[in-house]
């Protein structure tokens, strides 16, 4: 087990505060290094300043000594796991973005705690910054996503349907070792389908001179790719080769304002002006982009509003669209990574 990012979070106990309980399986993945889905049964890690405690379900207790350095509190469907312990705590910090109200009273009344106070904030403060080995494997999820997107462009043919083509990408990239599931639902979308930002593939066919937008990702070793390609099967009108060049152009003035220092906002609004100049600025309707991580929807916010600034380690999406209802929807997003002085594109399909 590595100890680097759970004694960043150390850190926040003091005098003021007992502990801090997460319950969000994917941050007890991102601490300890183990994986689990309990389903509607309790999983949570207690850190307090001496101890680790894992409440698991026993039948998981194997699974988590391979990984885990700590106390494993493993207990029955029929046990109160609170009562296998005789912790007693007055302040912790929780999850707010995810402890239901079913599990703070348990808590409370199980623990004597007096004062909850959030430890969201910290914590994506934490998952914000990746380790250099975090981003090693960002990069090969990025590698693969780029692979799935050629399987997809070769499987291409007039007449294939939306969900064919979903179903060849899935089936090659989950055949590969290491990766567990994608990042989300494939999305293949052909033509004019693809004006809807979050359209679901069916069963419409591929026609001569459409375009075909990609949106999919993997999660490899526990972490995600999203890219999006949008493809020219055939020659395009004119009209969507210029919504297309937009796009694309405005993917690329994003990119160039990444380097550490810069507000994140102005990086939205490089793509943004120009989209607008083009006369497209209504038919952008989502943020420019969002962190990658361990979650494929992650800190940090790529967004008119987000006046932080970039840091070294930051990983996430650029993602341009223009979506004109009945005409064409493109889209293209890639996955940055905010190196020392600059940026390095993890993402490398074709554009
Ligand atoms: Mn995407
Ligand atoms: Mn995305």
């Amino acid at each position: 087990m590595d100890f680097t990012k759970l004694n960043q979070l150390k850190k926040h106990l003091s005098s003021d505060i007992d502990g801090i309980w997460l319950s969000n399986p994917e941050n007890i993945y991102y601490f300890t290094g183990f994986l689990s889905n309990p389903h509607e049964r309790l999983l949570s890690l207690l850190i307090t300043e001496d101890a680790l405690t894992l409440f698991l379900p026993k039948m998981e207790v194997s699974a988590a000594k391979k990984v885990f350095d700590g106390t494993i509190i493993g207990y029955l469907d029929t046990e109160n796991a609170y009562k296998l312990t005789d912790i007693h705590l007055k302040t912790i910090m929780v999850e707010e973005d995810h402890l239901t109200v079913k599990r703070l009273n348990e808590l409370k009344d199980n623990f004597g705690i007096t004062q909850i106070k959030s430890i969201d904030q910290e914590i994506k403060d934490i998952r914000n910054i990746k380790s250099e080995e975090e981003i090693n494997i960002l990069k090969q999820a990025a590698a693969f996503a780029d692979e799935a997107i050629e399987i997809g462009v070769h499987a291409l043919k007039e007449g294939v349907t939306e969900l064919e083509i979903v179903r060849e990408i899935e089936r090659h990239m989950l055949s590969i070792d290491g990766i567990a599931s994608m990042s989300f639902d494939t999305m293949v979308l052909f033509g004019d389908n693809a004006a809807l930002p979050h359209g679901v593939p069916g069963d419409r066919k591929l026609k001569n001179n459409e375009f075909v937008l990609f949106d999919l990702g993997v999660v490899y070793k526990g972490y995600c790719s999203d890219i999006t390609r949008t493809i020219a099967f055939g020659t395009p009108i004119e009209q969507v080769q210029k919504i297309y060049d937009t796009v694309l152009e405005a993917n690329l003035r994003a990119i160039k304002t990444v380097r550490p220092g810069v507000k994140i906002s102005d990086c939205d609004k490089a793509a943004r002006d120009y989209i607008t100049e083009q006369g497209y600025g209504e038919y952008f309707p989502h943020r420019l982009g969002h962190g990658l991580g361990i979650s494929v929807h992650e800190f940090p916010d790529i967004s008119s509003t987000n006046h932080d600034t970039f840091k070294e380690g930051m990983v996430f999406t650029i993602e341009s669209g223009v979506y004109v209802e009945g005409v064409a929807g493109v889209r293209i997003e890639d996955d940055i990574v905010v190196t020392k002085d600059g940026y390095e594109i993890i993402t490398g399909y074709e554009k």
